[in-house]
């Protein structure tokens, strides 16, 4: 990938073997995974230092290592292994990052959003790979350190980088977003994750658009073309607003759904994706805007999505026991994501047995009670049964028994009552959802559910 005399160019403060013939093929920041060959990066958290694994480091194949001016050094380190010394370690790793990126030199794709942006991802590289030498972040490396990491893990040749960003406050897609330069750039959607931190849409929405902070605009910024709040960029040159509703300028028609797939036009042209849902369809409508500027063809396009590879956990479908089906999206889940995916199964054919098992939803500070109450306003009467788990989670329970008392409607204490309460319900004819934030591990009931 590099070589340390490469990075010496960038730490100038250095000492060891910093030759030449020294190439670093990886990045390193945890010795508990064995990285041959790779530059060790000690991150010092706010509760741990990385930088006492140095000696573990270099025994799991490290060729060299950043080191912390303000850290003494071990006196065992052989005084030829290359060390370059930086003020902080983890800004370092972000420098080390741009200068790859640089060497590199691919086309970046940027992308984020309150939900939906490992989808779009994986869609977008999914598509991308068709005609490019493409890398994405791994599963939802999308911090200031998962960033840098996913930009040191591409290949020498790579030709399109595809980049989750997430963020908890505002500033925090700013910093990405100038490390990382994308020429396009893709706002998902605007939803209510992290309002405890931020206190608005408003400020989500401000924070989201950060994302232009290290726009090059030699491409395009694609959003929610539904979204009323990213509205006054539309005529924005470069803008391109996907949406079901018609000011969108680029909107999406003739929509048709099947349990598992979906059928839509953009720009008259007709796409299909293996998966069902309208805010799939809108995920997929912002990978089209690019792809198509980046001369793929729409038969390209269609190929691409029939070859999705997705990250686990988003909408995966399991056999479960009696023939019923599971559909696992424990993954994470916000007020939007939550009402998103509760649509679908609502529109679920094959299944006429619908049951939903709906945890916290973490991370909304003072507003937790009416967004959790809010998620009810989504479950329609094709449902026959929720159960819910956690401390707000109950909310949506009690919603229900107001408006929909037809629906049968439960709160548990814990994951094993909740779970023997199940079994009953599983039959050919039964589709269970499982959805919460991560912290409420709620995919551990499926080992009871499946076979
Ligand atoms: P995280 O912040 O946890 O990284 P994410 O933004 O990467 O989340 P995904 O993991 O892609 O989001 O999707 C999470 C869930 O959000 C999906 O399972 C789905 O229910 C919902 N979702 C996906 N796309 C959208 C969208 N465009 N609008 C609303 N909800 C969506
Ligand atoms: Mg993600």
């Amino acid at each position: 990938m590099f070589t340390v005399k490469e990075l010496t160019k960038v730490f100038p403060e250095y000492r060891g073997a910093a030759n030449d013939s020294i190439l670093i093929r990886g990045t390193m920041t945890d010795t508990r995974q064995e990285v041959k060959q790779s530059l060790f990066v000690p991150i010092v958290g706010e509760s741990f230092d990385a930088h006492q694994f140095l000696m573990e480091a270099i025994k799991q194949g490290a060729v060299a290592a950043l080191w912390q001016n303000d850290r003494s050094l071990p006196e065992a380190i052989p005084t030829e292994f290359p060390i370059l010394f930086v003020d902080d370690t983890t800004a370092a790793l972000q420098q080390t990052a741009r200068f790859y990126l640089n060497k590199v030199a691919p086309t970046v794709i940027g992308v984020t959003g309150s939900n939906g942006k490992t989808t779009t991802k994986d869609l977008t590289a999914s598509i991308l790979q068709v005609k490019y030498k493409t890398h994405k972040t791994a599963g939802n490396y999308n911090n200031h350190i998962g960033l840098p990491l996913t930009i040191l893990a591409m290949p020498l040749d790579t030709e399109v980088v595809v980049l989750e960003m997430g963020m908890n406050r505002l500033g925090e897609i700013s910093l990405l977003s100038k490390l990382a330069q994308p020429d396009h750039v893709i706002i998902t959607n605007i939803g209510e994750s992290h309002i405890e931190y931020l206190g608005s849409r408003e400020n989500i929405a401000r924070a989201k658009l950060e994302i232009l902070d290290g726009w090059t605009e030699r491409g395009l910024f694609v959003f929610d073309g539904d979204e009323p709040l990213l509205t006054p960029y539309m005529s924005r040159s470069s803008g391109v607003a996907c949406g079901f509703s018609e000011a969108a300028s680029k909107p999406i028609q003739h929509i048709e759904m099947t349990d598992d797939d979906s059928f839509f036009k953009l720009d008259s042209v007709p796409y299909h994706i293996p998966m069902s849902g309208r805010h799939n369809i809108k995920n997929a409508s912002y990978v089209i805007a690019i792809a198509t500027f980046l001369g793929l063809t729409s038969e390209e396009i269609n190929q691409g999505f029939n070859q999705l590879e997705m990250s686990g956990m988003r909408f995966e479908k399991h056999e479960g026991k009696q023939g019923a089906l599971i559909i696992n999206d424990a993954y994470n889940a916000s007020p939007t994501s939550m009402k998103a995916v509760i649509e679908v199964v609502c529109h679920l054919k094959d299944k006429k047995n619908k049951v939903l098992v709906l945890g916290d939803i973490f991370e909304l500070g003072d507003h937790a009670a009416d967004l959790h109450a809010s998620v009810a306003s989504a479950i329609t009467e094709q449902i026959n049964t929720v159960y819910t788990i956690g401390e707000h989670a109950g909310m949506i329970t009690s919603a229900l028994k107001d408006n929909y008392p037809g629906i049968e409607s439960k709160h548990f204490q814990t994951k094993q009552s909740l779970s023997d309460q199940l079994q009953d319900k599983l039959t050919s004819e039964t589709v269970v959802l499982l959805k919460a934030s991560r912290g409420m591990k709620l995919e551990e009931i499926m080992k009871d559910l499946t076979n």
